[in-house]
């Protein structure tokens, strides 16, 4: 098997179309104003889970504060109360003034709280991400879902995994309008992370998501035998063209898809041909 590791984004760019995929590896580029603007938009989508994911982490880190001040100013008061019953000395007074003030500092604490719990609220609404942990790349969070498989001589990272009661879901976030059912190409994509959460946490996921954008309802994509089996066939196909053991052409008869294909320019077997003395 080649060395040569397959990332589960190829994949998806095999699925549009082989050809390009084997373009792409072997030097050319994608390109076009809707490669640029993709970029863009999915570090946008980035940063709106990264907004997320810290005010989590800061709704985490209030609530262990807070937690910490209650069980201190609660051993306070035991405390005054004990020297105040038994000893009956000043100091049990003072103590008592001192657990106010931390009261003071509880309830300041209890409001961030509240506040911050407010707008994660609103952001997984936001987002439609329910109550999953959000197991994110290693920019995000210091979990980094860097998914592989020797077996398969495949790798990828997902946008992020939701994982609830045991069960890792990959989501795939694409950008541009949602589709009525995801393409074909994405569909593989899923499968891939599906088979990379499969191999790497030894439980097979239900399916993937494909989200486009943020804020619209994702897509299922079911990790069903029929779809493990092309995504395997498809792999498959790919070793060999890396290993020299086949060619790799167009699998298609579609000018529209040589339309908006992003490495048209440097295909010979495109089906959109360019106007005369042009090189669009
Ligand atoms: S231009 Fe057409 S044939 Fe060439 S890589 Fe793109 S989709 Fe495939």
């Amino acid at each position: 098997m080649s060395k040569e590791v397959i990332s589960a984004s190829e994949m998806e760019r095999y699925g549009y179309c082989p050809l390009s995929w084997w373009l792409g590896r072997t030097g050319v580029d994608a390109e076009g104003s809707e490669v640029a603007s993709g970029l863009e938009k999915h570090q946008e989508i980035g940063a709106s889970l990264k907004t997320l994911l810290h005010e989590e982490h800061k709704s985490r880190e209030t609530s262990s504060t807070l937690l910490a001040v209650v069980l201190y100013i609660g051993i306070l008061v035991l405390a005054a109360l004990f020297i105040l019953w038994h000893i009956g000395s000043n100091e049990g007074n003072i103590m008592i003034i001192v657990s106010l003030f931390f009261m003071l500092g509880a309830s300041f604490l209890l409001y961030r709280l509240l506040q911050s719990t407010e707008r994660v609220d609103k952001l997984r609404d936001d987002y439609k991400l329910g109550e999953g942990e959000i197991e994110a790349p290693d920019d995000l969070t210091a979990k980094s879902p860097v998914l592989k498989s020797d077996k398969h001589n495949l790798a990828g990272r997902p946008d992020y995994i939701l994982h609830e009661d045991g069960v890792r879901i990959p989501v795939e976030v694409k950008t541009g309008r949602r589709p009525r059912a995801p393409f074909f190409s994405h569909v593989l994509q899923a499968g891939a992370y599906c088979l990379l959460v499969e191999e790497m946490y030894g439980k097979s996921p239900p399916g993937g998501q494909l989200r486009y954008g943020l804020e619209t309802e994702p897509h299922t994509v079911e990790w069903e035998p029929k779809l493990k089996a092309i995504v395997l066939e498809k792999l498959e196909e790919m070793n060999d063209a890396l290993a020299g053991r086949s060619e790799v052409h167009r699998n298609h008869n579609r000018p529209g898809k040589c339309q908006n294909c992003s490495r048209r320019r440097g295909c010979s077997e495109r089906l959109d041909k360019p106007p005369a003395g042009g090189n669009t």
